[in-house]
């Protein structure tokens, strides 16, 4: 045992103050790791994790590493997009694939809103360069840029934990690591990570009771005016356009304006006036008036009593607000 410690010690001293022993080993050392590396499948691959879990943390925590490691594979792609025609052709002939096939609703109105972002911005531009000087276009063209950079990315970053959305340069969200998947991207709050690295239940977390229950199908399949119908408050409220003019009303952004009044309503009795239903597809024309004895009709639809008794009747059952209505009028009202 002694023995070993002394020729221990003997190798440091030997290693700090001879130079030429310690390149030495220092070689000899890398070249076994090499060896290692080239012959050992389970330490190459250990290896590769490793290094592929660092870079990838890298990535989601550095925002410089981050930006340079996409301006960097950006001109990779393009330089090869213009030097290659076969690459070219084959990255057109996927993206017109991928256009056709992804030809959703919300695609078509995400397109649209693109389309005309893209007519805003045209138009605005031909009338700054005949506006400004050239000097003034520098400067314009350098804010929009930066606008341009601030708005890439929305706030697409869900955490794991409270599922809220944030945006990433807000410092607020962190990428979470699930050593068996490493390919999948999770996010995780600051928030919740802290509560949690103490052992603690995150107050906002899905699991601390917060889970929304599921809506069910009786009350899903109702129309607007159903659901007023029984609904046992009827918020009115003025909605105007926040913006005017550059995007059209339906998108622009809503906000409201002046007092919110809060109705409430008498279900049991609108209910018991509906005419009873002959059978079950049967349809009732129906007008909201905001009061009785009012000309304007606020909303007109057509709707299903049997619907309407339907979700009543679930509602009775689940929601504590809904318990007080007779269950003999109900029971009158069952087909
Ligand atoms: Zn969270």
């Amino acid at each position: 045992m002694q023995q070993k410690e002394r020729i221990k010690k003997h190798i440091l001293l030997k290693h700090h103050k001879n130079t030429k022993f310690r390149v030495e080993n220092n070689t000899h050392a890398s070249r076994h790791i090499l060896n290692k590396y080239h012959n050992d499948t389970i330490f190459r691959n250990e290896i590769k994790t490793r290094s592929k879990i660092d870079i990838l943390n890298k990535y989601h925590n550095n925002s410089d590493f981050r930006t340079q490691y996409k301006a960097r594979s950006k001109q990779q792609v393009s330089k090869k997009y213009k030097s290659d025609p076969t690459i070219r052709l084959k990255t057109i002939e996927r993206a017109m694939n991928w256009y056709h096939k992804n030809n959703t609703l919300m695609r078509q109105s995400s397109r649209r809103l693109y389309k005309q972002r893209r007519r805003i911005l045209k138009k605005y531009t031909v009338r700054q360069s005949h506006k400004c000087a050239d000097k003034h276009r520098n400067l314009h063209m350098n804010n929009l840029n930066r606008f341009r950079q601030i708005i890439r990315e929305g706030p697409d970053y869900i955490c794991i934990s409270c599922r809220l959305a944030l945006f990433r340069n807000q410092e607020h969200i962190q990428s979470y690591f699930n050593y068996s998947s490493t390919i999948e991207k999770k996010w995780i709050c600051k928030l919740c990570s802290d509560k949690i690295k103490k052992r603690q239940m995150p107050s906002r977390a899905i699991v601390n009771k917060l889970k929304v229950c599921e809506v069910p199908s009786e009350l899903k399949k109702l129309n607007n005016l159903e659901k007023h119908l029984i609904a046992l408050r009827l918020p009115f409220m003025k909605i105007v356009n926040l913006t005017s003019g550059k995007v059209s009303s339906r998108f622009a952004q809503k906000g409201t304006k002046g007092p919110l009044h809060c109705v409430p309503s008498d279900v049991q009795d609108t209910v018991t006036t509906l005419p009873r239903a002959v059978d079950k597809s049967m349809m009732v024309r129906l007008q909201l008036k905001r009061r009785l004895k009012y000309k304007a009709v606020w909303e007109e639809q057509l709707i299903n009593p049997n619907n309407v008794r339907d979700a009543l009747f679930i509602l009775t059952k689940m929601h504590p607000a809904y318990k007080k209505l007779l269950a003999q009028s109900l029971a009158g009202l069952k087909m």
